[in-house]
This record gives structure tokens, sequence and C-alpha cells, in this order.
């Protein structure tokens, strides 16, 4: 039996990431996606639960629909999105869509939440005490 991977870990903090990458065991490093090895001291590195908190470090505009595949376009067509890069407390940058519906709203260093999404990470605003509210 190989069912040692199916048992679903528990993350107490934000069930809905998902974001699994990987962590050195010697250096620590944090990667995504996960990798095998390090991808700076070249050690062997371990599946790792990925908090999805972090901050925008830089954004552009999607103004043309991707290459296709990977990307699928939606039922209602293609309309320009962002995409940046997200940098999560654990130091790595995950290229993410950015769930903001006003473009005009977007500041580098926002904080944001990153989940695993459809082939491609999603990122929304990070509204302290949202849950809840
Ligand atoms: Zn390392």
């Amino acid at each position: 039996m190989d069912g040692a991977l199916t048992g679903m870990p528990t993350v107490p903090r934000s069930p809905a990431a998902g974001l699994h990458g990987s962590r050195c065991s010697g250096c620590s490093v944090t990667a995504y996606p996960a990798e095998d090895t390090c991808p700076r001291c070249g050690g062997p590195a371990e599946p790792a639960a990925l908090s999805g908190a972090g901050r925008l470090w830089t954004w552009t505009v999607q103004r043309y629909a991707p290459k296709s595949p990977p990307y699928r376009v939606p039922p209602g067509g293609f309309e320009p999105f962002a995409v940046g890069y997200v940098e999560l407390e654990e130091g790595v940058r995950v290229a993410a869509v950015l769930e903001i519906d006003d473009l005009d709203d977007i500041r580098i260093g926002m904080p944001l939440t990153v989940t695993a999404g459809d082939g491609v990470p999603r990122a929304r605003p990070a509204i302290p005490g949202e849950e809840g509210a």
C-alpha cells in the first residue's frame, strides 16, 4: 500500500492555502514549487507546507491572453488581469494571479494571502480580521 502520502496533514492556520513547497534540511532555504534538492546548497529538500502569507514584490498587468495551453480562456472570454510575485514569509517568491478587482488598489508591499489555484497560485489582499466578519 502506498497510502502514506494520502493522509491529509492538518494545517491549522490556513487549511485552504495548499501551497506545497520544499525546505532544505541543511540550510533551511524554502523553494516553490517544491524541489527535491536545495537551489542554494544542492542538499536534500523535504516537502513543506507554506503559510501563503506574504507581500507583493512586483506585479504587472497581463493584457493579452497567455499561450493556451496551459492557459485556459474563461467562458466569458479573456479579460486583462494582474499577475505578480509575492514574497512569502518563508522568503520565497511565488508567481500568482492577483485577485484584486481594481488595479488602482494594487501596491508593491501590500500584504497578500496566496492560495494554490487552478494551475496558477492566486493572491488576495490579506485583510486583518476578515475571517468571521
Ligand atoms: Zn540548502
